[in-house]
């Protein structure tokens, strides 16, 4: 029988918002309802720090926050094949991070397009510790590759479209350690949803927190509803008899996303296009749609507000913990990392 596991994550800085859900977390609830893969849900608190280290007691919330949105939307950890992991607790997986970065050449990491992005909005303030994450990464999806490795395991990771890049990097640095050491890890594959990357209600090209352009899963109908009505549009379409674009308009992309109600969705395009409805009525048929999809949500969140949630913690960091063990073993005989004979 071969191994099928699954490794992804999200860093803990905060309450999560619809990019995450269509970006990854659709993916990771359908990949766990297959039941056909064991699968590591990784909260990423060393890695909010990269960003965060001025504000560690954020970390405690945010840990809660996220595993709340993750159970919300329907992630079950009391199934045997799902595991949410705090990652700074396996400190394995740590010890894996620094044996990869030694094999990370520093002008590859850096010419990567996501973190080059990333380190223009940080500037001066990017840390070490930010400038690796993308080989701390590699760690996290390594950490649970099957060991040993057999032809046909697999290692899916579900994400985003700006972790592409992070995925191709994570392909070549094992692949480089296997040849330079020997086999230890088998290739991991990107899993990208229909939505990849979901623009901000700005229409910035990322929903993100740091931009403050999100809805987020915990907010409240008033709020979806007042965030949906400051959305932007067609920025030349300035009066409803105006034909406008309904494909780089924020608003329809959201509706394409997420209202299961299709001829709805080519009827306002159609009039929009002709100049034959206000911004006013896609808007709100929008707040509408993204309530009725948000309520079941919100419903699931009060009843796990309730409970206490350290428990599954443990659970699933254990299982992560013992996959990470024979990887590391595996990795330190490799690179020599024991004592002399
Ligand atoms: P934020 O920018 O809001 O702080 P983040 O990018 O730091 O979020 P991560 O923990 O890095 O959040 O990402 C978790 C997952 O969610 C990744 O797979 C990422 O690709 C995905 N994701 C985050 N934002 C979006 C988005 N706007 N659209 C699609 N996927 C997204
Ligand atoms: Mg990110």
């Amino acid at each position: 029988m071969n191994t099928k596991r699954v490794l992804t994550g999200m860093r803990t800085t905060g309450q999560l918002h619809l990019g995450h859900y269509v970006g990854a977390l659709k993916q990771w609830v359908e990949v766990q309802n297959t039941g056909d893969y064991d699968c590591y849900f990784l909260l990423a608190d060393i890695q909010a720090l990269t960003t965060h280290a001025d504000r560690p007691e954020l970390l405690t919330t945010s840990v809660r926050d996220v595993v709340l949105d993750w159970l919300a939307v329907g992630l079950d950890p009391t199934r045997p094949n799902v595991h949410f992991v705090l990652q700074s607790q396996v400190s394995e997986r740590a010890e894996l991070s620094i044996a990869l970065s030694m094999i990370a050449g520093y002008n590859e990491v850096t010419r990567n397009p996501t973190l080059k992005a990333e380190l223009k909005d940080l500037g001066k303030d990017a840390t070490i510790g930010f400038i690796a994450y993308p080989v701390d990464q590699v760690a996290d999806i390594y950490m649970v590759s099957p060991t040993p490795p057999e032809s046909g395991d697999k290692l899916l990771v579900p994400v985003g479209e700006d972790q592409v890049p992070h995925l191709e990097y994570a392909r070549v640095l094992a692949r480089r350690f296997n040849q330079k050491y020997g086999k230890v890890f088998v290739p991991c594959e990107a899993l990208v949803g229909e939505v990849g990357r979901l623009v901000g209600t700005d229409g910035q090209a990322k929903m993100s927190k740091s931009k403050g352009n999100t809805i987020n899963l915990a907010d409240d109908a008033k709020t979806v509803e007042s965030q949906v009505m400051k959305m932007f549009t067609d920025p030349k379409r300035i009066r409803a008899d105006m034909p406008g674009d309904t494909v780089n308009n924020p608003v329809f992309i959201y509706h394409r996303a997420f209202n299961p109600d299709k001829d709805e969705v080519a009827d306002l395009a159609e009039r929009y296009k002709k100049g034959r409805v206000g911004d006013v009525e896609v808007k709100s048929r929008l707040a509408a749609v993204l309530n009725n999809f948000l309520d079941p949500i919100r419903e699931r969140r009060a009843k796990f507000e309730r409970e206490d949630l350290r428990e599954l913690l443990v659970k699933g960091t254990k299982a992560a913990k013992e996959a990470c063990v024979p990887v590391m073993q595996s990795v330190r005989e490799k690179m020599h990392l024991v004592y002399p004979q």
